[in-house]
């Protein structure tokens, strides 16, 4: 029985996260699910019941005490993200509903003002579906050019012919941080350089970087950096949009409505500062203040000791997932994150991933809305299980078991 010499009590986090004591088919749940989502520890569901049960009013507008409360609750969540990601100002913290909603609102207002036919938007073959499409649309609105840098075999990016790619006719470099269908993490602080060597912004998709190590935005020097409050322990509904705040202040509003402006009449409104100029309407109060729960949470437990623990679980996975007869890991590159996506000679996924719900364990299969990345490494899809830092080795054992059970029985 393998062990881990790390620094978390795992079996105490565990008892912070009430989904994880369930059973599924009568088995104790295996959540292996977590880069499509993480589970959520007490004190966000604590925080979300708080709010509604006593403090519950709309924000900002209220000059009564439950708005005060509010207000002060939702702004304090843009105080400790800005903290944690080591923004300059609160002003530079955008609430989103996702990472999915930051990318279109930065696609759509960048390209309104920046992109002109010939132009190019730089992205990787290892994107996410939501960081391709809203750039497609973009070039088309705009007559810009797509342009991708191209993956090995072992899923990493190919940087060899990064000085082609990037040059003056490259506006925006849009870059996954943490690969969510294979785990890769880029080298995207490099990169980044690169772009803005020939005046391109940088997008940073953050979405599967920020549930495993601490983001420095100052560090990174990104210009823009994206991601979901759901896969940090947060609740669905909610994301982190942060651009540096010269490049927020340029930019034309992405939707229009209350909140986000400073005088309206009929021949003419002015827009409201930032960071209030992106967030019209009434915005997702309870969810933003749960996630400060969420963040305060995951910086209790420590962003090291998370990455030791984490590391841990996909080095022992690996080795056992590499010992099966016919499997194949799709994604080896150098420097990965908590993601094993693999293939089994002669089965197909999906009836892998009904079996194993069968044995209570919960991983994904497809083509984790990352259909090119499959189609570049000539496949329909993978098994993917990804890890949390409230995993534990006994899990990953169990679910190496039923795995081998499940291929004997599919073969
Ligand atoms: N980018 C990456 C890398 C992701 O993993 C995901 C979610 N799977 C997204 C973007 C989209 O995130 P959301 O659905 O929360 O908007």
């Amino acid at each position: 029985m393998a062990s881990i010499a790390g620094t978390l009590d795992v079996v105490q986090i565990r008892k912070d996260f009430p989904i994880l004591s369930r059973k599924v088919h009568q088995k104790p749940l295996v959540y292996l699910d977590n880069a499509a989502t993480s589970q959520k520890p007490q004190v966000v569901i604590d925080a979300l019941t708080n709010y509604y049960q006593n403090y519950n009013a709309n924000i900002h507008r209220g000059i009564h005490s439950l708005a005060d409360e509010a207000t002060s609750a939702y702004e304090s969540t843009r105080r400790a993200i800005q903290t944690w990601i080591n923004a300059e100002k609160p002003e530079e913290i955008i609430f989103t509903r996702g990472t999915t909603e930051g990318i279109n609102l930065i696609a759509y207002s960048f390209s309104q003002i920046n992109l002109a036919k010939g132009d190019e938007i730089l992205i990787s073959g290892l994107e996410h579906h939501s960081n391709i499409v809203p750039w497609q649309m973009a070039c088309e609105r705009h007559g810009a050019h797509l342009k991708v840098i191209p993956i090995n075999t072992k899923g990493e990016l190919d940087l060899s012919g990064l000085e082609e790619l990037i040059s003056e006719r490259t506006k925006m470099v849009a870059l996954i941080y943490v690969s969510n269908a294979l785990g890769t993490i880029n080298p995207v602080k490099d990169i980044t350089e690169k772009a803005h060597k020939v005046g391109a912004k940088v997008l940073l998709d953050a979405a599967q970087a920020a549930p495993h190590f601490d983001l420095d935005v100052r560090d990174l020097d990104c210009d823009f950096l994206v991601f979901s409050g759901h896969k940090i322990l947060g609740p669905t509904g909610i994301g982190i949009l942060y651009g540096k705040e010269a490049e927020l202040n340029h930019l034309p509003p992405y939707q229009g409505g209350g909140e986000m402006i400073a005088e309206v009449s009929f021949e003419h409104t002015t827009y409201n500062v930032l960071p209030y100029k992106f967030e019209a309407g009434t915005p997702n109060i309870a969810d933003t203040i749960a996630l400060k729960a969420a963040i305060e949470y995951m910086q209790t437990i420590g962003f090291d000791a998370i990455a030791q623990h984490e590391n841990e679980l996909l080095s022992y996975a690996t080795r056992q997932l590499t010992a099966i007869d016919g499997l194949r890991l799709i994604g080896t590159a150098e420097k990965k994150a908590s993601v094993a996506s693999f293939v089994v000679e002669g089965v197909h996924h999906q009836d892998l991933g009904i079996l194993l719900d069968q044995d209570g364990i919960a991983i994904r299969t497809g083509h984790h809305c990352a259909q090119p990345i499959m189609s570049q490494l000539g496949l329909k899809g993978t098994c993917r299980a990804s890890f949390a830092f409230y995993n534990t080795l006994e899990e990953i054992e169990f679910f190496i078991h039923s795995l081998r059970k499940a291929i004997s029985m599919l073969r």
